[in-house]
């Protein structure tokens, strides 16, 4: 049987939208609305794309999108130094520092410049110990887009094995972490591995997070798994790939997310949550329920 397609697509336009209203629901308690400041340095294409599509959300959810666009050239110190600007300025809930960001600039120096409570990446080291400690925090977009469409699948993950193919800071670590903190049995498998399939097999969830298209097989997984693929790869055909054989993994999964359409959108609709939530925790209110 074919597994069930998760749609990710769907799910963060619903949750875009529960978070429009619940951001204008704050404006009317505060007299203002949330803001991200976006700040982007140089011209990557790649980081202007996402840049863009993040202003864009911000704007859609009604929230305010504050963008800071820096040359390629900025020193380390004027960037710092707009980092403690945005860190001071009360109508900006959400600082996020585009990366990559260019190789005269240190990038874990930038990124501990900001002010824990409105890092809406979740990548402050200060962030980091929160998630792995279960204290209230800002978890990295990515892996807690992950969580949503896992925990609407399955509904409680408690006591399930979880297999998180990759480790790098921003995805596969906060999985991890949070997978953990649901209650799941978790494995954390890398290059380094040395029975991938046979890992992969005795999981109910797989999560792929590791930049090689179409390499988990459909012959690996546990029948009926529920599969995350996180993997965006770029083909020679210029179409896109996951780093999960998704036509051999649809025929044993229980569930699949697609690549694209499944977690791609979830990140920037976790933006617009993240940004929501650290505006509801300055402003001294409770973050709504259920986003
Ligand atoms: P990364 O920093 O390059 O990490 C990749 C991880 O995969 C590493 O831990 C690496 O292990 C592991 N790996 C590499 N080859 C492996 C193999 N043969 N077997 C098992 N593990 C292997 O990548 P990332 O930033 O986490 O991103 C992973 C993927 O997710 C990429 O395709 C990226 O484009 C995508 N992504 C998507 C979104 C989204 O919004 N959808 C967001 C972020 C990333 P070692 O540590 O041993 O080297």
């Amino acid at each position: 049987m074919s597994a069930q397609r998760i749609d990710g697509k769907a799910f963060a336009l619903g949750l875009r939208e529960r978070v429009g209203i619940a951001a204008a629901s704050f404006r009317a308690k505060t007299g203002r609305a949330p803001g991200l400041a976006v700040v982007l340095v140089g011209e990557d294409p790649a980081s202007q794309v996402y840049v863009r599509a993040k202003g864009k959300a911000t704007v859609e959810a009604g929230m305010e999108s504050f963008e800071h666009k820096r040359d390629a050239a900025i020193s380390q110190e004027e960037l710092l130094a707009l980092v403690d600007d945005l860190n001071r300025d009360e109508r900006v809930d959400g600082i996020l520092v585009q990366l990559p960001l260019p190789p005269h600039i240190d990038e874990a120096a930038v990124i501990a410049a900001i002010d824990p409570d409105k890092d809406v990446d979740g990548f402050h080291l200060i962030n980091v110990g929160r998630l792995a400690t279960g204290a209230p925090g800002l978890v990295p977009c990515t892996p807690l887009g992950c969580l949503q469409l896992l925990r609407d699948e399955l509904g409680d993950l408690s006591g399930r094995d979880a297999v998180v193919v990759g480790r790098s800071n921003i995805v596969g670590k906060p999985m991890a972490a949070l997978l953990v903190r649901e209650s799941c049995t978790v494995t954390i498998a890398h290059s380094r591995t040395r029975d991938l399939p046979g890992l992969i097999g005795r999981s109910d969830i797989v999560i792929a997070a590791i930049g090689r298209p179409r390499f988990i097989k459909g012959e690996w997984l546990k029948p009926g798994a529920t599969v995350i693929d996180v993997g965006v790869n770029r083909l020679e055909d210029k179409k896109l790939a996951g780093d999960v054989d998704f036509a051999t993994a649809v025929e044993v999964a229980g569930a699949i997310t697609p690549v694209p359409g499944g977690v791609g959108p979830m990140t920037i609709a976790m933006l617009m949550r993240n940004t929501l939530v650290a505006a509801h925790r300055r402003a001294g209110l409770a973050p709504p329920a259920g986003l």
